[in-house]
């Protein structure tokens, strides 16, 4: 089973994946956590040339196609294999952030990010989703409080509203695989109501 987390900035996708993590392998499931670039060494080197504050003259479609080439040699080197080892695959983000940060919030389009992520993934889609659903407010200030104001400067506030109204889309396109929770409750509440979903989707 491959499960992504999604949701905004803020949601709470890290904190409460890592915890679910330790949580199902505690319970004994043969689980895996990872997020891209995954510590894979290629998509690291990808991601830094993404990131790198120096490559202010990054077109949109240039880091498209990078998020996806990054995505795809995380998918080969360590998704793959232990999907094949018939391993849960817990992955903190996936395709459906590239469709809403480069699709809609760069302005791309869904259209266009999507045919590339399918060269990138060969229709290794998410078996689930667990879409983690704060409103933009609850995320921003969250990420605020967290001391991670540089992270929001970097772009505009209709950026990060951009990004909130692409989710709203993303999570109806795909709502056959989309499992939302509320999460702008308390770590407790939310990580409990993630695990049970997590074992709704484990023991269906
Ligand atoms: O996963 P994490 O929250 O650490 O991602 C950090 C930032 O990377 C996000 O806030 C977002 O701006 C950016 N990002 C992006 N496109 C993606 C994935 C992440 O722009 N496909
Ligand atoms: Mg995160």
């Amino acid at each position: 089973l491959f499960i992504t987390f999604e949701g905004n900035d803020g949601s709470g996708k890290t904190t409460i994946s890592k915890m679910a993590y330790e949580k199902l392998l505690d319970m004994g499931y043969p689980v895996v956590y990872t997020r891209e670039p995954g510590g894979i060494d290629i998509a690291e080197q990808i991601r830094h040339v993404i990131l790198d504050p120096k490559n202010t003259a990054m077109d949109a479609r240039c880091e498209a196609l990078l998020y996806a080439a990054s995505r795809r040699q995380h998918l080969v080197e360590k998704v793959l294999p232990a999907l094949a080892k018939h391993q849960i695959v817990l992955c903190d983000r996936f395709v459906d952030s590239s469709l809403v940060y480069q699709g809609i919030a760069r302005g791309i389009g869904i259209e266009e990010v999507y045919k590339i992520n399918e060269f990138a993934i060969e229709g290794h889609l998410p078996d689930a989703t667990i879409f983690l659903h704060v409103d933009l407010h609850t995320g921003l200030s969250r990420i605020e409080t967290r001391g991670e104001k540089d992270r929001l400067d970097n772009e505009s506030m209709k950026f990060h509203q951009m990004v909130s109204e692409g989710y709203d889309t993303i999570r109806e396109m795909f709502h056959e695989r989309m499992h939302v929770i509320d999460a702008t409750k308390s770590i407790e509440d939310v990580l409990k109501a993630t695990i049970e979903c997590l074992l709704e989707i484990i023991n269906a």
